[in-house]
């Protein structure tokens, strides 16, 4: 008996980390269920768009994207955060199938369902039990909650989003240990609030392995690392548990000496109108701590600059703080208004040319210190897991570096090296961003 052609869907994943965990989950499903993945929007049966909604300008490049879809496809399926605020997809494009918000999964594939019914696949058992990746295949996000509790003025995520929902702690250790098992080498824990985990919930226990773990930031870190991969821990405030965490990364070693802490702001007036959570001065004081107790301690973070009433002084305060805390990586952005975010309504909005300046100063400034930074561990040796192969010299990155946000290690090898191999390397040069040494070991 001819076997009936797999439907095919065409998949475009717009947005952030967060977004993506939402499209392998899709996929993943869909795949579950006999459909294939398209190259190409005109040789698809279907078209899924899974949109951005957080900025001005991703909600145009999320159009921008159903438009070529509709042209290209003419069967398109919206969802995502832009689908949380239908009215503009609809007005610009009536003839979406189907527009759903974030995390909508069901409402997905039921749109999926009724525009081209699935056919039975009898390869559907070997489908890898990690599901199917859109990153490559020995890193993985995973995503530990859903929403935000906060209300920083410049954001619309928890209107798009909701509030916090954590997800049972098993439930992450179980999909955690899947991606192990098929391959991954490196977990991102991502989530809005990865340090507010479990708050929701109240900490709630579950059952892992015969034993019971709280759905608490410390605890999940301390069962992620005992799987074997590194654990990155991403979008982490600076609450006062998180002192806890530190600790366990010098006792794990799979509990990478890293965080993400994205601050936004140091100078306490700017911080005050953002209305960010954890906003302390005694911040410096807490990183200087942690240094002391983790000496290879990488902080990353990320900061806006140009904020509606951000002064002169309250700028410098930045740079001063910038230059006091020796942030490891830094990424900036100039402070976009968004629809719908409270801070439109601050006045004393900063004008262009002096966003762009500030974001050139800062920007600046950064580069002297993450040279410094990096110029010490010339002559070290470091862990570096390889993310592109090359004829004698292949990318990578050390435990101080995430994928597609930090700088990179290049290490020169006698041996052909692969994608998701750890090596250590003896590091010989640095520069502003990255590192170049030679493979000592594997
Ligand atoms: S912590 Fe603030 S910036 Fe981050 S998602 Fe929540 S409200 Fe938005």
């Amino acid at each position: 008996m001819q076997q009936a052609a797999a439907p095919k869907i065409s998949f475009v994943s717009l947005g952030c980390p967060k977004a993506l965990v939402d499209s392998e989950r899709i996929i993943t499903r869909l795949r579950a269920e006999g459909y294939e993945l398209a190259r190409k929007h005109d040789g698809a049966d279907i078209v899924i768009v899974n949109t951005c909604g957080f900025l001005d300008s991703a909600k145009q490049e999320s159009l921008g994207a159903i438009g070529e879809a509709m042209a290209a496809n003419g069967k398109v399926i919206v969802t995502g955060c832009m689908g949380a605020e239908p009215e503009q997809i609809e007005a610009a494009y009536p003839g979406v199938l189907s527009i759903t918000g974030p995390q909508q999964y069901e409402s997905v594939l039921d749109a999926v369902h009724r525009a081209l019914p699935p056919v039975h696949n009898p390869h559907l058992d070997l489908m890898p039990p990690q599901g199917i990746k859109l990153t490559p295949r020995h890193y993985a996000y995973l995503k530990i909650s859903e929403g935000c509790n906060n209300r920083c003025s410049f954001c619309i995520i928890p209107k798009l989003r909701g509030d916090l929902v954590s997800r049972p702690a098993n439930e992450v250790l179980r999909e955690a240990e899947n991606l192990v098992k098929a391959g991954v080498k490196e977990l991102l824990v991502v989530s809005q609030d990865t340090s507010a985990y479990g708050v929701d919930v109240k900490y709630a226990t579950s059952i892992w392995k015969d034993r019971e773990v709280r759905a608490k930031f410390f605890d999940l870190a301390k069962e992620l690392g005992e799987l074997g991969a590194w654990v990155r821990l991403q979008y982490v405030y600076p609450y006062p548990h998180v002192d806890e965490v530190i600790g366990l990364m010098n006792t794990n070693k799979n509990v990478l000496p890293y965080l993400d802490i994205p601050f936004q702001h140091a100078a306490p007036e700017v911080l005050k109108a953002m209305k960010r959570p954890a906003a302390q001065d005694k911040t410096l004081a807490r990183i200087k701590k942690w240094r002391e107790e983790c000496p290879d301690l990488t902080l990353r973070s990320t900061f806006i600059v140009g904020f509606p009433g951000e002064t002169e002084s309250d700028f410098q305060y930045l740079l001063d703080w910038l230059e006091e805390a020796q942030i490891d990586r830094v990424g900036a952005f100039k402070y976009e208004s968004v629809a719908g975010a409270p801070s439109n309504a601050l006045g004393n909005a900063v004008p262009e040319e002096i966003k762009q300046q500030r974001w050139n100063a800062l920007m600046a400034r950064q580069q002297v210190i993450s040279a410094k930074r990096l110029k010490r561990k010339v002559g070290t040796r470091q862990q570096v897991i390889i993310d592109e192969v090359g004829p004698t010299v292949s990318k990578g990155r050390s435990k101080s570096d995430a994928p597609d946000i930090d700088g990179a290690v290049y290490v020169s090898s006698r041996r052909p090296l692969r994608v998701g191999e750890i090596v250590t390397a003896k590091i010989e040069r640095a520069d502003a961003y990255d590192l170049h040494g030679t493979v000592a070991g594997f």
